[in-house]
């Protein structure tokens, strides 16, 4: 069985109680009469006047004068005026308003719920007016019940519809995906299921289940489902508007306009529908005892900044090109876009003329006829799609006829949008805000890329800063030990590739233990920078010098033979040993071991070439410190020493 039969038969579905209940049943002979439905609703005084009220009102919402007529006050006259189909589903809507202003499931907000319905209803009611043969009070009905199957799934399952919902915050995805997913059965199908019972017909009910994605319901373009389907989703954007914290409002506000501009509605009109139905919604609202708000007037919600433009998105400074050959409608053009902007317009009399025109002055809107010498409307079109500069241009696309295949053509070559001539002043205002709106959201998107790219500079340079940190040691300022034995290896391949000489020098302070253990750690440090000092600013300009760790240093020195790497060890030694530091009124004085070791046969990479420096090192310390030693096959020798053999350097060369 399926669930919704499931459903049905446990009876849980909300459903009319009452005086609608009784309507209802009337309505479901085939003999029931006004008269009958007349004395049931007057016995309810609440929907006596909900529907008085409504019948009123309706008399206003975009209705033909003629069927306007006197206010109604008594109820035969407003059942009358309202119809049977609307008088039943209005008393379906009211009942379940009235029944569920809370329900069973936590994460469901009910009184928000039906602020949204309500202001859907009215916003139906007055797009129905705009709708030819469109009943409104039927629509409002039929608005206020389009979404009646989520608060149905929400009350049946209140659990489940709650884990549901915290889901969708969490993770996003489709409402309806999650309620298939979880509950195997929709919020749509409900909807269609509460709305059959009450006798809707399946003409209205199957556009109401489409009101979430029209163009994927599959009727065809055009057809009465198409058009209320349409109808129904542009009531549910109005009111989403409706319910969308201010700071988020921004972004809704686009399609609405267009939307006037396909009704034919220019934005003053627009903006004063908008504000009839926020007016209508409030006062409905206090009717009904459901919550809702005021938002500001259509206008000045158009109006307000982009979201962090600081105030900017002012049209004045939007460049407008119109690209027109005929004399007269290019004046009238230039005329009535000057006057939306509030300055001068560019203008072209032909495709190629205009394709520099756009290159010098970089408009972001382009108004372009289509039929025009030298270059044609859709052969500009292409041209600027074509180019890197002309992407993001709004184009507007003028043509005679609004012919299929010829709409079909300008989306094709790159327009944005479609206006037939000969222009209509309304239209053309509605479709240029729309375009002064993209204008707007996209120079937002380029400020925020502005702010992406300096944030990811300046991430590279705090990049750059920790890298050089990794690399630097913080007591001396020199390269650290990575960084020393990186260069080392470079120097080692630059060495192979060129053939020429690699030396290494390694230093180590001569019981440096004493100096921190007689004077203390600090002066220890004092003492470790000047030496380091010393050594770099004495080392030659080729050499790199960095700490090796702890009172120990290593200086590369590029192309140099062992012969010249220990006279540079021994002119190091001796500046250390002529250093008088002065720590605290007190001169202390030091003295350095050193190793020489160079690229040679037998020493295979370059930590090889470190290891033997160090041996030699070991040398020195062990003929009583403050001396050079170095290693040469393998050997340790202390050259120009009394106690060493006479070394003769080997002669490379160099
Ligand atoms: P030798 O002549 O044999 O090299 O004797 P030495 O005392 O210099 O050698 P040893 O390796 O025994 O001691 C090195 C000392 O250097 C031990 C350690 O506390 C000290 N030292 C290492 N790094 C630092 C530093 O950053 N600051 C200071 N003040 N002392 C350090
Ligand atoms: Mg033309
Ligand atoms: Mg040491
Ligand atoms: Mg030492």
């Amino acid at each position: 069985m399926r669930k919704i039969e499931q459903i049905k038969i446990s009876a849980q579905l909300p459903s009319p109680k009452g005086v609608a209940l009784a309507i209802m049943e009337i309505c479901r002979r085939d003999d029931a009469t006004m008269a009958e439905i007349g004395k049931v609703v007057q016995t309810d005084p609440a929907l006596s006047v909900r529907l008085i009220r409504l019948a009123n009102l309706a008399a206003h919402a975009g209705r033909p004068v003629a069927h306007t007529g006197r206010p109604v006050a008594a109820i035969p006259d407003a059942l009358m005026r309202l119809g049977l189909s609307a008088v039943r589903l209005l008393a379906l809507g009211f009942s379940l308003v009235d029944q569920y202003p809370n329900g069973p499931c936590q994460a469901f907000d009910y009184p928000q719920f039906w602020s949204h319905s309500l202001l859907m209803a009215v916003a139906c009611q007055e797009l129905g007016g705009h709708l030819p043969g469109g009943s409104p009070d039927e629509l409002f009905a039929c608005g206020l019940l389009a979404r009646i199957g989520c608060l149905a799934l929400a009350t049946i399952y209140p659990v489940e519809y709650a884990e549901l919902l915290a889901e969708q915050n969490a993770a996003g995805g489709t409402l309806l995906e999650l309620e298939r997913e979880r509950l195997h059965v929709d919020h749509n199908e409900l909807t269609a299921t509460i709305l059959t019972d009450c006798g809707i017909p399946s003409a209205l009910v199957e556009p109401v289940c489409h009101h979430e994605a029209p163009e994927a319901s599959g009727f065809s373009e055009g057809s009465r489902p198409h058009q209320l389907a349409h109808l129904f989703y542009h009531a549910k954007r109005l009111a989403d508007l409706g319910l969308t914290p201010e700071t988020e409002r921004y972004g809704k506000i686009s399609e609405l306009m267009l939307l006037g501009g396909k009704i034919g509605l220019d934005a003053d009109k627009m903006g004063a529908m908008v504000d009839r139905i926020f007016l209508q919604w409030r006062l409905w609202g206090e009717l009904l005892k459901v919550p809702t708000s005021t938002p500001p007037p259509f206008a000045k919600m158009a109006a307000a900044p982009a979201p962090k433009s600081g105030g900017e998105g002012d049209s004045a400074r939007v460049r407008v090109l119109i690209v027109e050959d005929d004399p007269a409608s290019l004046i009238t053009m230039e005329s009535i876009l000057s006057g939306i902007l509030g300055r001068p317009v560019y203008s072209s009399i032909n495709g190629q003329e205009a394709l520099s025109k756009a290159l010098e002055v970089m408009p972001q809107i382009v108004v372009t006829d289509w039929h025009m010498p030298v270059m044609n409307g859709i052969e500009f079109c292409r041209a600027l799609r074509a180019t890197d500069w002309g992407q993001s241009m709004y184009v507007i696309m003028l043509a005679g006829i609004e012919e299929e295949k010829e709409i079909i053509e300008a989306f094709e070559a790159g327009a944005n949008d479609y206006v037939t001539k000969p222009v209509n002043i309304r239209v053309l205002s509605a479709r240029m805000r729309a375009a002064l709106h993209y204008v707007k959201l996209l120079e937002t998107w380029e400020q925020d890329r502005a702010q992406l790219k300096q944030f990811t500079a300046e991430l590279a340079i705090s990049n750059r800063r920790l890298e050089h940190l990794a690399l630097t040691d913080l007591l001396t300022g020199l390269p650290n030990r990575r960084a020393g034995l990186n260069a080392l290896s470079q120097a080692w391949l630059g060495a192979n590739r060129s053939g020429q000489p690699l030396s290494v020098i390694v230093i180590d302070i001569d019981r440096f233990k004493t100096i921190n253990d007689n004077y203390g750690h600090a002066a220890g440090d004092i003492v470790l920078k000047e030496v380091a000092t010393a050594i770099q600013t004495m080392a030659r300009k080729d050499d790199s010098v960095c700490r090796l760790g702890g009172e120990e240093f290593l200086v590369i020195c590029r192309n140099t033979n062992l012969k010249s790497a220990f006279h540079a060890a021994e002119r190091l030694r001796k500046i250390a040993k002529s250093l008088k530091i002065k720590v605290a009124e007190v001169d202390i004085q030091t003295t350095i071991s050193v190793g020489v070791a160079c690229k040679e046969s037998g020493i295979s990479d370059a930590d090889a070439m470190v290891n033997a420096a160090d041996k030699a090192l070991y040398a020195a310390k062990n003929l009583g410190r403050d001396r050079t030693c170095l290693i040469s096959q393998g050997q340790a020798h202390s050259p120009h020493n009394e106690v060493s053999p006479e070394f003769n350097f080997p002669d490379d060369g160099a």
